[in-house]
């Protein structure tokens, strides 16, 4: 048998279907992997274009959120939630695990330091007539006790 591209003494027998077409090839060595890397070549080449998905509402690109992580607005979730559900278990760990540290790590008692902190440095800012500063820390203050 010859190779079905070059003449050459054929060593394999290549049976490819593609979309329900069954081609059937006598190839040489060299053809052969010709074909096989320009198959895998174009299936890699066409998987980042099918794959990125855009969100409608903020353009925010799939592979742009798989570098980062972050997502562009709510809608996003759904425009990759494929993408998104396989990633989960991970992105769910790292963000449970620092939300409970950071709750947890803020219990009432040191909030109400700070305040107390806080308030004896307006009390010196105002005695110093330092009035910049006084707003800064009123500000501060502000923020953690919203009352
Ligand atoms: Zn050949
Ligand atoms: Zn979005």
């Amino acid at each position: 048998m010859k190779c079905m591209k070059c003449g050459m003494p054929a060593t394999t027998f290549v049976t490819t279907t593609i979309n329900g077409n069954t081609t059937q090839q006598y190839l040489c060595d060299e053809c052969y992997r010709e074909q096989q890397h320009s198959f895998y070549f174009k299936t890699r080449q066409s998987q980042p274009a099918q794959k990125d998905i855009v969100c409608p509402k903020c353009n925010t690109k799939q592979s742009q959120f798989l570098k980062t992580g972050f997502l562009g607005c709510p809608h996003c979730y759904k425009a990759f939630q494929g993408t998104i559900d396989k990633l989960l278990p991970k992105i769910q760990g790292k963000t449970t695990h620092v939300a409970r540290q950071h709750m947890g790590a803020e219990p009432q008692e040191s909030r109400a330091e700070t305040l107390k902190k806080l308030n004896a440095q307006l009390y010196k800012a105002k005695m110093a007539m330092n009035y910049e500063e006084a707003s800064k820390i009123f500000e501060k203050i502000k923020e953690l006790d919203p009352k």
